[in-house]
């Protein structure tokens, strides 16, 4: 098969605020694919308009008019049960928002690209185990075979790598490069320290917060023109969805307008009334400072975590839209000695990173010698509950430290406590804390068919399979005898294989298929 004839090699950046498709062209190169509206990155807004859903710009700027129909940020919730948002009276998981933008973008990709299925889909680094397998369950609901799932700062090193040819065979024995990607988007910020090593990009520490993005900067902007409202006429524009909407996008709109000029506007109309507010940068940056503070020593954090100091850094590489912001390159010329290195397309990077990724993967599969490789490492320890032997109370025992290189199995022991016990379960968690209340509950191992008759204080041998792409197994085996127990793994806020089928032929049409 030629690579004309073959599927094409397809990534996809799912952001918080705007999600982006690319494809490997012919020669080699990866390129944005433009949607059905003729644009290159898709707003992951969608409306719900009875049986209709409509994704995209329509749907972000329908939130002026008809917010409580409109889901956005979804990948915000990603890991928890519901949306925050009941819509048009309906109460959606946000995987499957999620998988309604996947799904746009995969019909209009085929659109132009002709039929595939198989795609590379990018996730903060900083993604927790549930929110990882809630991204591929979005995958599988869109009517996409997950190829793979890789961290968004690594797919921008990737992406800076093929600008720079270090791709390329003759390009293997160059010098190691070290390199801090500080990536700020709508709704997340991640920071990695990368270390590429010939053509392997090697994830030396990574660390983010899920919850800070563009978002927040919008906010502190939607906040002072709400209380310079207030201040006039008595009245909080934020009460009404429909206002709050159409502020938040005039504040949006005046947040990027304060990155190539010192001063913007923000107009607010709410119950007749209306306000123009104008904010100077120096405003908005005295405003934001604590956010950029809390990037800058995650940031700080990072590069200590990897061993490293700013001066074995051959590179600050900035991704993410709100990159765009001068306090962030200020914050980090000041901090790093350095003018950080914009050179990749802030918004479109992650996708062609992603795009190059599934070309190697496929080329993989026909046979073909690999052009880099992706190591990475794990951004939450994983750990197991136990019982604190000094106080009783439950404790978290760490089994896979966070930072620990990629794929990793560790095997706990535990103890049958009692002579001829059926049944062991294993909750696991995620988290730096020793207490699992405060860490992130990913799910419970049963295993119930213990063989009959094992002895009191029987070892039970559980192992944790983590893989590259950061998504777990769990295998269980009496120890020191060739038993397999078949575990049963069930998770926390995750959707039974039963409502992915049925999510799957709603969204996409697609049939089910073998998916764990
Ligand atoms: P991303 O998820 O990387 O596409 O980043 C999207 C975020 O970048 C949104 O919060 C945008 O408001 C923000 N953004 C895009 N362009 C600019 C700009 N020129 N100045 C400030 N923020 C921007």
């Amino acid at each position: 098969m030629t690579d004309k004839q073959a599927a094409p090699a397809i990534g996809i950046d799912l952001g918080t605020t705007f999600s982006v498709l690319a494809y490997i062209d012919d020669t080699g190169h990866p390129i944005s694919l433009a949607n059905a509206e003729g644009e290159r990155i898709t707003p992951s807004a969608v409306l719900f308009d009875g049986d209709d859903v409509i994704v995209g710009k329509e749907a972000l700027k329908a939130i002026s008019t008809e917010a409580p129909r409109v889901a956005e940020g979804s990948k915000r919730d990603v890991g928890q049960r519901i949306y925050r948002k009941t819509l048009d009276g309906k109460q959606y998981p946000p995987e499957v928002i999620e998988a309604f933008i996947l799904n746009k973008l995969r019909t209009d990709g085929v659109a132009q690209l002709g039929d595939f299925t198989k795609a590379v889909i990018t996730v903060p680094a900083y993604f927790d185990e549930v929110r990882r397998k809630a991204t591929q369950d979005a995958g599988y609901m869109a009517g996409l075979d997950v190829l793979d799932i890789i961290n968004e700062p690594t797919a921008a090193a990737v992406a800076f790598g093929h600008l720079q040819g270090f791709l390329r065979p003759e390009e293997a024995a160059r010098k190691t490069q070290r390199f801090l990607v500080y990536d700020l988007g709508g709704g997340t910020f991640d920071v990695t320290v990368m270390e590429v090593r010939g053509r392997a990009f090697i994830t030396l520490a990574t660390d983010g917060d899920v919850q800070l993005g563009g978002y927040e900067w919008d906010q502190r902007l939607v906040d002072l023109v709400a209380e310079q409202f207030i201040r006039q006429y008595s009245l909080d524009p934020r009460e009404d969805p429909s206002a709050a909407g159409r502020l938040w996008r005039e504040c949006e709109d005046a947040k990027r307008t304060l990155s190539a000029r010192s001063k913007a506007a923000a107009t607010c109309d709410f119950r007749g009334k209306s306000a123009r507010v104008e904010i100077s940068r120096e405003q908005f940056e005295e405003g934001c400072r604590d956010l950029v503070d809390r990037t800058r020593f995650t940031t700080v954090q990072t590069l200590s975590a990897a061993g490293l100091e700013w001066g074995d850094l051959d590179r600050v590489l900035l991704v993410g839209g709100s990159t765009r912001m001068p306090m962030i390159h200020q914050m980090l010329k000041e901090v790093s000695g350095t003018t950080p290195d914009s050179s990749v397309a802030a918004d479109e990077a992650v996708a062609h990173g992603a795009a190059l990724r599934a070309r190697l993967l496929l080329d993989r599969m026909n046979g073909r010698p690999s052009t880099f490789q992706i190591k990475n490492v794990n951004s939450h320890s994983l750990g197991v509950v136990g019982t604190d032997p000094q106080t009783g109370r439950p404790r978290t025992g760490v089994v896979i430290p966070r930072n620990t290189p990629l794929p990793v199995t560790a095997k706990r022991t535990f103890r049958t406590k009692k002579a001829d016990q059926r049944s062991i379960l294993v909750q696991v968690v995620e988290g730096e804390s020793p207490t699992p209340d405060d860490c992130l509950q990913i799910g419970r191992c049963s295993v119930p068919n213990l063989p009959r008759h094992l002895p009191m204080g029987t070892p039970i041998d559980v192992l944790f399979d983590y893989k590259s792409d950061g998504r777990l197994g769990v295998h269980v085996s009496v120890a020191d005898t060739d038993v397999q127990i078949e575990a049963a793994f069930t998770r926390e806020n995750s959707l039974s294989k039963e409502h992915l089928d049925g999510w799957r032929s709603y969204i996409s049409g697609a049939e089910p298929t073998e998916y764990r």
